[in-house]
C-alpha cells in the first residue's frame, strides 16, 4: 500500500503525544479554569469559532467549547451537560449554516432568557451542497470557516457578539478583531498566489469540506465521502479513482479525525501519495499536543495545497 510522506511523522508525534498523556504532564486545551478568569461566560460549538473567539476576547472573556475538541463535529450529539453549559451562558457562538442542527432544541432546553445568540456566518453567501447529498432539511453546505475571507465575516460577526454582551471592552476587542483579520488577510494573499497558475485546479478531499475555500480560489475538488460524512458507495470511490487518472492528479487527501483506509485504497490504486487535508472540525490530541490553532492548521493545510496543486502525471 502506497504510503504518503505524513505517515512516518505522524506516527512519531503520536508516540510523543501518549508519552505526554502517560506521563502525566498532558494539558488538554479545551476548557480554561474558572479561576483564571472573570471575565464574560462565553460559550462556542466548535474548534474554529472557538480559537476566533479566544483570540477576540483575549483575556477579558472565558470561553469553553461545546463539542469536545477531538471530536468532529459532524458527530456531535448534545448531553444533558451541553444543556447545562447553555443555560449558564452570557453567549453561545455558533457556525451556523447548519452545521449545528441541534441548537434550537439544546437552546430551548437550557431556557436562558438573557444568553445572546451569535450565528458567525450570517451575512455569508450561502452554497447548497449538490442535490445527490441533500438530506431532508440538510441543504445548505456549512464549511465557511475553511475560506479564510468568509473566516473575516466570522470574526466580524463574533466581534459583534461580544460587543453586545461586553460593551465597555470594545475598544479591545475591536483592536483584537483587527489584528486577527489582518492574518486571515495574509492567508487569503498566500492562497491566491497559490491558485495564480497551478498545475492543475482539481484535488481529492476526504469529505466535501472545501466548496467555499474552491470557489474562493476557482478550484474544483473531487470528494470522496459527501458534506455530510456519509460513507461512500463503491461506485462513488471508482469515480474518485476515474477522476485521479483523468485529471493525472498526484496526491489524495486524507482527515485526521476520520478513518483513513478509503483515501489510502484510493491512494494505493492510483499510485497517488497520501496528504492530510483536514477541514478543521476538530483538534487531534498531537495536533493539541502541538499547540495547533486555526491558523496553523490552515498554513499546514496551505503546504499540503503547494503539493496538490503543483503535481500532475506522477500515475
Ligand atoms: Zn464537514
Amino acid at each position: 500500500m502506497q504510503r504518503g510522506p505524513d505517515f512516518p511523522r505522524n506516527a512519531l508525534l503520536i508516540a510523543v503525544a501518549v508519552a505526554l498523556v502517560l506521563a502525566g504532564t498532558y494539558v488538554v486545551v479545551t476548557l480554561r479554569p474558572a479561576a483564571q478568569s472573570s471575565g464574560v461566560k462565553v460559550l462556542t460549538t466548535f474548534y474554529p469559532v472557538y480559537d476566533y473567539a479566544r483570540n477576540i476576547g483575549g483575556d477579558r472573556i472565558n470561553v469553553s467549547l461545546l463539542v469536545p475538541m477531538t471530536l468532529d463535529v459532524h458527530a456531535f450529539e448534545p448531553t444533558p451537560s451541553s444543556v447545562q453549559a447553555v443555560a449558564t451562558a452570557s453567549i453561545l457562538i455558533y457556525n451556523g449554516a447548519g452545521l449545528e442542527p441541534w441548537i434550537p432544541s439544546i437552546v430551548a432546553a437550557a431556557d436562558n432568557p438573557r444568553l445572546v445568540l451569535v450565528d458567525s456566518s450570517a451575512n455569508v453567501s450561502l452554497l447548497r451542497v449538490p442535490p445527490a447529498f441533500q438530506k431532508e432539511n440538510r441543504t445548505i453546505d456549512p464549511h465557511v470557516w475553511l475560506n479564510p475571507v468568509l473566516a473575516k465575516v466570522q470574526v466580524a460577526n463574533i466581534l459583534r457578539g461580544l460587543v453586545q454582551v461586553d460593551p465597555a471592552d470594545a475598544p479591545y476587542f475591536t483592536a483584537k478583531a483587527q489584528a486577527y483579520s489582518a492574518k486571515l488577510d495574509v492567508l487569503d494573499a498566500e492562497f491566491v498566489n497559490l491558485t495564480a497558475n497551478p498545475a492543475t485546479r482539481f484535488f481529492v478531499t476526504f469529505h466535501e469540506a472545501f466548496a467555499y475555500f474552491a470557489k474562493q480560489y476557482n478550484l474544483t475538488q473531487i470528494p470522496i465521502a459527501g458534506p455530510f460524512e456519509e460513507d461512500p458507495t463503491p461506485s462513488e470511490i471508482q469515480n474518485v479513482i476515474d477522476a485521479v487518472h483523468a485529471h493525472h492528479l498526484c496526491y489524495v487527501g486524507y482527515e485526521s479525525l476520520t478513518n483513513p483506509a478509503i483515501a489510502e485504497s484510493i491512494a494505493s490504486q492510483t499510485n497517488a501519495t497520501l496528504i492530510r487535508l483536514d477541514p478543521i472540525e476538530g483538534l487531534s490530541l498531537t495536533d493539541q499536543a502541538l499547540g495547533m490553532t486555526y491558523l496553523l492548521k490552515m498554513q499546514d493545510g496551505f503546504t499540503k495545497f503547494a503539493l496538490a496543486l503543483n503535481h500532475v502525471g506522477c500515475n
